[in-house]
């Protein structure tokens, strides 16, 4: 049993000496064969979430209603999910109501993928029904059972079987993928808010563009808030060589980019995918960027204005299309500015109304603009009597 679940064995066991069965599920156990980094172990029993909660002391109550318990082990926690089937699938989507069951393989068959349902017991014996290992080995992902009744159960599954190709740089089962051309139209059933983040998963994975490839051969994509028309744009970054992107800020930016939005369009565009508006300001910011890159124009202005996430964000991007700069020449350049934010500048509104006679309006936001501007880029020294004397100046020119 590899390393990290050495510190998890003492539950299982004590779940076990407690008259139940459990096991290590899902993504873990998968990611521990290809041997990739794993970064949370799910535990799978027969005991009820009563039943846990009786064997712990230390438990959180993280979504009991669906069978989970986070049990506190030595300062760390373990989701541990009690076995279930999912019943009465209306709407195409992931039903509210969950049943309780005490068999490890009605828990497995209700998984969507085979290489999902694999179950690893404490002593390191592996349970696998579906002949998930062969896919592994084979790179496959594979509907368990039959992907026409799975995609009609939840549709997401759909979107998870493309994310997971590009994720693990796996193929798709030959059925799976007619399973998923047949159907994409249910995708229009589900919530964008679960669309977007399997979405950006696979447009974080090891082969985005393959896992891209499929969104758009399978037709997926015309059931995804603006991308219906948008299929030749995105076929576009397919030929691009093996890019990485590492948050949901680069993923949106790179589509808002390669889109062409304005900076009203990505509104628009986020918003019709449930985003947050932080991050409608975030990629607003990041695109522009990606242009001064784009055109070797980043002067200390546009570096001031996007700020160091977002110029890393943006060279992120850059670099898909071949276009990326030093990362360490951007850092140096955001270091050398003379002020790296607003509320640096050496004057304030207050003090502009006060000792430079401005009046209080637009005039004094433009006035502020205008200073900032003239010290970043390094005209003016950030010294409180020049941007006075300054400030005055520009009142009086009007
Ligand atoms: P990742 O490492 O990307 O989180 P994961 O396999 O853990 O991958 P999750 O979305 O966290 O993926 O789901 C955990 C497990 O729950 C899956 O491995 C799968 O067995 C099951 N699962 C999740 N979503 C679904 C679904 N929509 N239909 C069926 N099974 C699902
Ligand atoms: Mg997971």
């Amino acid at each position: 049993l590899p390393a990290i679940f050495e510190p998890a064995r003492p539950v299982l066991q004590r779940i076990e000496q407690a008259g139940f069965e459990a096991y290590f599920v899902g993504g873990c156990v998968r990611d521990t064969i290809l041997g990739d980094h794993i970064h949370d172990i799910d535990i799978a029993t027969s005991a009820y979430p009563s039943e846990i909660k009786a064997i712990f002391n230390r438990t959180v109550d993280t979504g009991i209603e669906h069978g989970t318990v986070m049990i506190l082990d030595h300062g760390t926690g373990y989701e541990t999910t009690t076995f279930r089937t999912e019943s009465g699938y209306q709407d195409y989507r992931r039903p509210d109501h969950v049943t309780f069951v005490r068999s490890l393989a009605e828990d497995l068959k209700r998984r969507d993928f085979t290489i999902n349902a694999l179950a690893l017991k404490e002593n390191g014996e592996v349970i696998d029904l579906f002949n998930g290992l062969t896919d592994l080995k084979h790179h496959l992902i594979r509907a368990v059972g039959k992907p026409e009744e799975r995609f009609h159960e939840d549709a997401l599954r759909m979107m998870r079987a493309v994310r997971f190709a590009s994720k693990l740089d796996f193929n798709i089962d030959t059925a799976t993928e007619q399973g998923i051309k047949d159907n994409a139209p249910l995708l229009a059933k589900i919530a964008v808010e679960r669309i977007r983040v399997e979405f950006e998963k696979m447009l974080m994975g090891q082969n985005p563009a393959s896992g891209l490839a499929k969104f758009l051969e399978t037709g997926l994509y015309q059931y995804c808030p603006g991308l219906d028309h948008q299929q030749a744009k995105l076929a576009a970054l397919l030929p691009l060589s093996k890019w990485q992107l590492l948050s949901d800020a680069q993923v949106w930016s790179l589509m808002a980019w390669q889109l062409s939005l304005s900076r009203q369009g990505i509104s628009s565009f986020l918003k019709s995918w449930k985003t947050s508006n932080d991050l409608i300001k975030a990629v607003q910011k990041r695109v522009p960027a990606i242009q001064a890159i784009r055109a070797g124009k980043v002067d200390n202005l546009i570096i001031f204005k996007t700020g160091l996430q977002g110029l890393l964000d943006a060279n992120a991007v850059a670099k898909v299309f071949g276009w990326g700069m030093p990362e360490q020449q951007l850092r140096e350049q955001f270091a050398q500015l003379p002020i790296k934010s607003a509320n640096q500048l050496a004057v304030n509104g207050g003090q502009l109304i006060k000792q430079a006679g401005i009046k209080p309006g637009p005039l004094l936001g433009q006035i502020i603009y205008q200073l900032t501007e003239s010290v970043v880029s390094g005209e003016l020294p950030n010294q409180t009597d020049q941007l006075i004397s300054m400030a005055q100046k520009i009142a009086k020119e009007g």
